[in-house]
C-alpha cells in the first residue's frame, strides 16, 4: 500500500474538499460582465433513498468480506453516487441522490472480487466497479430496475504494486491505486508511468484501463491503453489473464476487449504496464502561432516527422485569450494568436537533442518561442481547472467539457461544426474554447470547454447542447469520444460509430462473459 492515501473527494464538487473556494475576486468582474452573477447555493442536507436490498443478502456479503468491508452508512453511499461530470455535480448539488448504491463493498483481492461476482450472479445483484469516481460519461450510473440490489464495488483497498521487472521495464499494479499513489510507488523504484490526465489526482489505474484514458503527456509516453501489456480480470464466468509476451499473434488481441470495457465485461484486478525511468529533467515552454490553423499544421508536421515532444497541446484563439486574460502578452504588437505548450522529459542529453530538433522545426514553420515561463505556468496549473468549474457553477455559470478526435484532413470541419452546434444550442453569449490535446501521425483530438449562463433547467439545457455537439461529431465522421469513454451518456451515438456488426460483437461478448447481466447494467453496451 502507498504511504499516502488519496483523500475522499467532496461529494458535490471536484477534488479535495479543503480546496473548495469561491470564484477568485480577479475573475468575478469578467464573469459578471459575460454572464451576470447568480449565486446558486448547493443543498447540503440531503437524505439518501432507503437501501433497496434485503438484509439477508447483506449478511451473505458480510460473510464473504467481513463486516467492515460492507458499508451501508449514508456518507459512504453518498460518496459512491455517480461520477464528476457537470450533470453529476448539478444533480448532487440539487440533493438528488436517487442513484446511490444500496451498499459499498470493499474487496481486498482478486479472489474476493471473484466471490462477490459469484454471489451477485446467484442473487441477481447489480455490481458497479468504482475506481476513482472521476467518470464524466455516466459510467457509474447503472440501471437498478429488475435487480435485487445495486452494489458499488469499491477498489479502494486494492492498492499494491504487485511486481516490478526492471529488466523488461514493466510493473504490475492493483486497480485501486490513484494516479499519485501509483507514481509514488514507482518512483521508489526509480520508475514512472507518465500518465497524467487532468483527473490524475483522483483517477485510478483500473479506471484508466477501463476507460482507455489519455494523459497530458500522451505525445511522449502514449495513451494508457498503449502502456498496458497485461491484465487480470474477474468475470462472472471466471478469470481472464492476458499478456504473457510483449507482443503476440495468438488471435485477436483480447486485451483490447477489456481496455475500454467500463466494468461491463469484468472487474480489472491487476494491470501490467510499460514503465520508463524517472526523468532527470522536465522542461516545458510556450510557443506563439498566428492562428489555430498554423499551430495545428505545425503539430501535424511534428507528428509526421517523428519529432514529438513529451507534451504537445495547442489552444485556439478563444482559449488562449481566456487562459492568459491578456492576449497581447503572446501577440506582441499584434494581439491574438494561439498558445502551444511543448514539454520534454527524460535524460538531459536526450531532452536537449529533442528540444533542439523540435525548436528548429517549429521556428522554421513560423512559430515564436516564448521561453519557459508559459510552460511553467501551464505545468503549475495543470490540475486546477476542475476547481474553477465548481466556482463558476456556484455563481450560475454552466461549464462543461467534451472531446472528440478525427483525421488531420477533417480537423477544421469538426472544429467548426462542434463549435457552431454548441453556440446555436446554448445561445448568445456562450463561450466555446478548444484545444488540441493529443496528436498522432494521422490526426488529433479536440477538447472543448463550454461556458454559458445557467438557465432554470440546467440539466436539460446542457443535455440538448451535448446532444447537438455529439450529432455534429457523428455528422462530421469523427469519434464520439477520444478518451472519456462511453458510459451511459455517449451510448446513443455508439451504434452510429461502430455499426450494427460492432454492436452485435459487444452484445455477444457481454452475453458470454456476463450472461445474467449483473455487471454495470446499462453502461457501454447498446
Ligand atoms: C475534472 C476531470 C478531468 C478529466 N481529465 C481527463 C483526462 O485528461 N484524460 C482522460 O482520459 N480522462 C479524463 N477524465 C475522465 C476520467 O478521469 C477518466 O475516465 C478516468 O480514467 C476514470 O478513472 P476512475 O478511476 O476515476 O474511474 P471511475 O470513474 O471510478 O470509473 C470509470 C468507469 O470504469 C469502470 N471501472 C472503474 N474501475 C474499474 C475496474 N477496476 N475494472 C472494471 N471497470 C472499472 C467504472 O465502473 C466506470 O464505468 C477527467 C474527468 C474529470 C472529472
Amino acid at each position: 500500500m502507498p504511504d499516502t492515501q488519496t483523500a475522499e473527494m467532496h461529494p458535490q464538487r471536484w477534488g479535495d474538499p479543503a480546496a473548495a473556494a469561491p470564484l477568485p475576486e480577479s475573475a468575478r468582474g469578467l464573469i459578471e460582465l459575460a454572464f451576470g452573477l447568480d449565486d446558486r447555493p448547493a443543498v447540503n442536507e440531503v437524505s439518501l433513498p432507503e437501501a433497496g436490498i434485503a438484509p439477508t443478502l447483506l449478511d451473505g456479503l458480510r460473510d464473504l468480506l467481513g463486516p467492515d468491508q460492507v458499508c451501508t452508512d449514508d456518507e459512504t453511499r453518498r460518496l459512491r453516487t455517480r461520477g464528476k461530470s457537470t450533470p453529476d455535480l448539478l444533480r448532487a448539488r440539487a440533493g438528488d441522490l436517487s442513484d446511490a448504491p444500496d451498499a459499498v463493498l470493499r474487496p481486498g483481492s482478486h479472489e474476493e472480487v471473484a466471490a462477490i461476482l459469484a454471489y451477485a450472479v446467484e442473487h441477481h445483484l447489480a455490481v458497479v466497479p468504482f475506481g476513482g469516481g472521476t467518470c464524466v460519461t455516466g459510467g457509474l450510473v447503472a440501471r437498478r430496475e429488475g435487480y435485487a440490489g445495486l452494489l458499488s464495488l469499491d477498489l479502494v483497498r486494492m492498492k499494491r504494486l504487485l511486481a516490478v521487472d526492471h529488466v523488461s521495464m514493466t510493473a504490475t499494479l492493483e486497480p485501486g491505486l490513484r494516479g499519485p499513489e501509483a507514481e509514488a510507488l514507482l518512483a521508489a523504484e526509480g520508475l514512472t508511468l507518465g500518465h497524467y490526465p487532468q483527473s490524475f489526482e483522483y483517477a485510478s489505474i483500473g479506471g484508466f484501463a477501463a476507460t482507455r484514458s489519455s494523459g497530458q503527456s500522451s505525445a511522449g509516453y502514449g495513451r494508457f491503453d498503449a502502456l498496458v501489456v497485461g491484465l487480470r480480470v474477474a468475470t462472472p464466468i471466471g478469470e481472464l489473464a492476458l499478456g504473457s509476451a510483449p507482443a503476440n499473434a495468438a488471435g485477436p488481441d483480447l486485451r483490447q476487449l477489456v481496455l475500454g470495457s467500463e466494468g461491463a465485461f469484468g472487474v480489472i484486478t491487476a494491470v501490467t504496464v510499460r514503465v520508463r525511468r524517472l526523468p532527470a529533467e522536465k522542461v516545458y515552454e510556450g510557443w506563439r502561432w498566428p492562428s489555430f490553423e498554423a499551430g495545428a499544421d505545425a503539430m501535424r508536421t511534428l507528428a509526421q516527422s517523428g519529432l514529438l515532444p513529451t507534451v504537445l497541446r495547442l489552444s485556439d484563439e478563444a482559449e488562449t485569450g481566456i487562459n492568459l486574460a491578456r492576449p497581447d502578452e503572446i501577440g506582441g504588437e499584434s494581439a491574438g494568436g494561439c498558445m502551444m505548450i511543448t514539454g520534454y522529459e527524460g535524460e538531459p542529453g536526450a531532452v536537449a537533442a529533442r528540444r533542439r530538433e523540435v525548436t528548429d522545426l517549429l521556428a522554421g514553420l513560423g512559430g515564436v518561442c516564448l521561453g519557459e515561463e508559459p510552460g511553467r505556468s501551464w505545468a503549475h496549473g495543470r490540475f486546477h481547472a476542475p476547481y474553477l468549474r465548481d466556482s463558476l457553477l456556484d455563481v450560475g455559470v454552466l461549464v462543461e467539457t467534451l472531446e472528440t478526435a478525427t483525421f488531420w484532413s477533417n480537423r477544421e470541419r469538426l472544429y467548426a461544426d462542434v463549435k457552431a452546434a454548441l453556440e446555436k444550442s446554448l445561445g448568445e453569449g456562450t463561450i466555446v474554447l478548444c484545444h488540441i490535446s493529443h496528436v498522432y501521425e494521422t490526426g488529433c483530438s479536440l477538447y472543448f470547454t463550454v461556458a454559458a449562463k445557467e438557465g432554470p433547467e440546467p440539466l436539460e439545457q446542457w443535455g440538448e447542447a451535448k446532444a447537438a455537439a455529439c450529432d455534429a461529431m457523428m455528422a462530421a465522421g469523427a469519434t464520439i469520444t477520444h478518451h472519456h469513454a462511453v458510459g451511459t451518456d455517449h451510448k446513443p451515438w455508439l451504434a452510429t460509430e461502430i455499426g450494427a456488426v460492432g454492436v452485435s460483437i459487444l452484445r455477444a461478448v457481454k452475453a458470454d462473459l456476463d450472461p445474467t447481466g449483473v455487471l454495470n447494467p446499462g453502461v457501454l453496451v447498446p
